[in-house]
């Protein structure tokens, strides 16, 4: 599976924590990240991950293009509800292109221990039965 991962800045420590806790599945799939986030988790855990731009400077709508040639198959994003970003009609469109092309999110971190333990269970592979040229 092709994993992304994006946090926001007040959330970066968080999905560091939750690839540490989680390295031994997310070790198992592809993983991509925008710039810093892709960094920081990499510095941390050793996973191999493919970095985009910062999210500041295009990296989400690069995340953004590869969802929609539905080349993801998971996306954890980890939001800063409170304060407004400069770029978040970008990551409006994010959500709403995982949403299109039916791409299970999540936007925090109860949600995403949720997904992956549906990943490690198996529950997402129907995606490779779906697609498997991806
Ligand atoms: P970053 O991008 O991982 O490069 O910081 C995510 C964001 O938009 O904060």
């Amino acid at each position: 599976m092709n994993i992304a991962l994006i946090a926001h800045d007040t959330k970066k420590e968080l999905m560091v924590q939750f690839c540490i806790a989680y390295c031994g599945i997310l070790s198992k799939h592809r993983l991509c990240a925008t710039g810093t986030t892709g960094k920081m988790v990499a510095e941390a855990t050793g996973l191999s991950i493919q970095r985009y731009l910062s999210g500041s400077q295009g990296g989400d709508q690069q995340i953004a293009a590869r969802i929609s040639c539905n080349e993801i198959d998971l996306l954890l994003f980890f939001r800063d509800p409170i304060s407004a970003k400069p770029h978040e009609p970008n990551e409006m469109n994010l959500l709403r292109l995982c949403d299109v092309h039916n791409i299970p999110v999540a936007t925090n971190i109860a949600t995403a221990e949720a997904l992956i333990h549906s990943l490690e269970r198996g529950d997402l592979d129907w995606r490779d039965i779906v697609n498997p040229t991806r």
